[in-house]
């Protein structure tokens, strides 16, 4: 074959390849979009298990109509203009990939009215074909639809799971995300009923919210972290060692409001709880880690679950420190409870 320029739609499709890999990738996105807009709230319709429908409104900043086909074009993006932004990004997207990605793959319609517009107006693309802005009532904020996911790449298609299990992913992610903005009211509906409903709460993880999302018991049994030293914060939740886990399923690593994971950070808290915990259980913690932007790269992986620091082992040793300290008293305990 001679070689030759790919059309746009088989490059969006491509790149979704990398960002979409079921129904929880979407909602992912679009909810980061609508976070990085300053939605309040964020209402979340999902039918069957997100597969047949993903409809995700906020009332958030809005999108001017001659921006919609922008909006959903490749390599489009408000966050960002230069490297420099780039090395310092502060919003949850940057690429300018999820919505051209996304739409390339379903029958998606965007709908939307900027603050201040008297207008609201719409733009619907069916796997790829883009259609007309066509006006639109909507309140100040965006709507997105998302119907029929892969519905025309069946290669894609073939790997989606059962209901309950896609809506499962989607719930873990929403998790973690209530578990960082609880100053952001989250609903969700799944087929047609209200499943989970997250109140805005204001600024700080309250107890409620942790308690709601990791149970009781783990609400019952942690100690409060903030510290600060170099340039950075540690602060959040961990569990006092008698509460374990016999696997990493209650471990929430934030940087800069991101939920990431990182096996540096993760292996300086198991350090951290080396001598409180026994062999093989696992302790449960929901830690924030701020630092200056510039200081950890976020463009490593295009879905953005990793990031890199810049000064890993600086920040490996804070973590250590400030977590060993708060086990300290736990730690006597231990000891004593053991010469006893
Ligand atoms: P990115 O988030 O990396 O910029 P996206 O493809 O996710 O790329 O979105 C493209 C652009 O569309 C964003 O930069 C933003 O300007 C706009 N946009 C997307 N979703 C929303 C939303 N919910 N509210 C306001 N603007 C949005
Ligand atoms: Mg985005």
């Amino acid at each position: 074959m001679p070689i030759r320029q790919l059309p746009d739609t088989l490059i969006n499709q491509i790149a979704a390849g990398e960002v979409v890999e079921r129904p929880a990738s979407v909602v992912k996105e679009l909810v980061e979009n609508a976070l990085d807009a300053g939605a309040r709230r964020v209402d979340i319709d999902l039918e069957e298990g997100g597969v047949r429908l993903i409809r995700i409104r906020d009332d958030g900043l809005g999108i001017p109509p001659e921006e919609l086909p922008l909006a959903v074009s490749r390599h489009a993006t408000s966050k960002i203009a230069s490297l420099d932004d780039l090395e310092g990004v502060a919003t949850l997207g940057f690429r300018g990939e999820a919505l051209p990605s996304i739409a390339s793959v379903s029958r998606f319609l965007l709908a939307s009215r900027h603050r201040g517009a008297e207008h609201g107006a719409a733009l619907e693309i069916d796997g790829g074909r883009v259609g007309e802005v066509i006006p639109r009532s909507h309140p100040q904020g965006t709507t997105i639809e998302v119907r029929d996911l892969f519905f025309n790449v069946p290669a894609r298609r073939k790997f989606l799971r059962a209901e309950r299990t896609e809506l499962g992913h989607i719930e873990d992610w929403l998790r973690q995300l209530a578990l960082a903005r609880p100053d952001v009211e989250l609903r969700v509906s799944h087929n047609g009923k209200p499943s989970r409903r997250w109140k805005g709460e204001g600024d700080l993880l309250s107890e409620v919210r942790l308690h709601e999302a990791l149970g009781e018991e783990f609400a019952r049994n942690t100690l409060h972290v903030d510290h600060a030293a170099a340039g950075l914060r540690l602060h959040g939740w961990i569990a006092q060692p008698v509460y374990n886990r016999a696997s990493a399923d209650q471990q929430f690593l934030y940087v800069n409001g991101r939920a990431v994971r990182d096996r540096s950070v993760a292996h300086a808290v198991k350090q951290a709880y080396a001598d409180v915990l026994f062999h093989g259980r696992q302790p449960a913690y929901v830690l924030f880690l701020e630092l200056d932007p510039r200081r950890v790269d976020v463009n490593v992986h295009p879905a953005k679950h990793e990031v890199r620091f810049r000064d890993a082992r600086l920040i490996h040793d804070f973590v250590y420190r400030t977590l060993h300290d708060a086990l300290a008293g736990t730690r006597a305990g231990v000891v004593a409870g053991g010469a006893t």
